[in-house]
This record gives structure tokens, C-alpha cells and sequence, in this order.
């Protein structure tokens, strides 16, 4: 899971879900953005009481959407990291005289970023990780 999330499924007898916990999930493609970036929907089935969930890319904030079966917690620590690598591409991207394809590959390296900084800490118990940084 790329954040602390709560299964919202009624009845569901462990709703939370920590972030870095792997899912099976089916992956499709439901659009594009600026015509060339896609926008995927992941389909999975929550561990404790297997409702489904649904999580989609958000190209443009750089983001997910939780779509449904699945809310969403606040976590500050994932929200300035995610601010600030979207940040740093939307600079990347502002820069004048960048072609279109430019800019779009410059997105698309932010969300890499995102996602591999999301990897990296799969692991980590967040209270300890804010300790250290
Ligand atoms: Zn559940």
C-alpha cells in the first residue's frame, strides 16, 4: 500500500493497512493524461475481510486516488516527502523552453521518484523512520 490506509468495508475485523504492505493487484489501464501518460487502476482484495479495493495513478498531482473500498490516512510524514518531489518536478517541468515531451518526462520522473521512495520505506515502521530523519 503506498499509504496508511483503512479498509472501509463494513463489518471488516482489521481494517488497517500499513504502508508497504504488497497486495496481488490487477492492474488496467482507464486513461491518459496530457495524452501520453497513463492512468492505471489497481484492483485488490483486502486481506482481512477480501472486499475490493480500488486505487488509481494521479499523473497530474503526482499522487493516488483511493477510489473505493479504501480510505486514506493522513500521514504527515508520506505527505512531505510526496510535496516536495512533486515540487522538485513541477520545477523541472517549468523550466523554459522545455518541449512538451520534456515536461512529461519530467512528471513521469517524479512519480517514479515517489514510487521508489515508497519502496524504500515499505519496510519501516514510520514512527521509527521520523526518529532518525
Ligand atoms: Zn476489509
Amino acid at each position: 500500500m503506498v499509504y496508511d490506509a483503512k479498509c472501509t468495508h463494513e463489518g471488516c475485523k482489521h481494517p488497517s493497512i500499513g504502508a508497504g504492505v504488497r497486495f496481488n493487484a490487477k492492474k488496467r489501464t482507464v486513461g491518459t493524461y496530457l495524452d501520453s501518460i497513463k492512468i492505471y487502476e489497481f484492483s485488490m482484495k483486502c486481506p482481512s475481510c477480501k472486499g475490493e479495493f480500488k486505487i488509481r495513478t494521479d499523473p497530474e498531482k503526482a499522487d493516488y486516488i483511493f477510489v473505493s473500498g479504501i480510505k486514506k490516512l493522513y500521514s504527515e510524514y508520506y505527505a512531505d516527502k510526496r510535496k516536495f518531489k512533486a515540487q522538485m518536478a513541477e520545477r523541472v517541468a517549468s523550466r523554459e523552453g522545455m518541449s512538451l515531451n520534456d515536461k512529461v518526462k519530467a512528471m513521469e520522473d517524479g512519480i517514479n521518484i515517489i514510487q521508489r521512495t515508497s519502496l524504500r520505506y515499505a519496510n519501516v515502521d514510520i514512527g521509527q523512520k521520523l526518529l532518525k530523519d
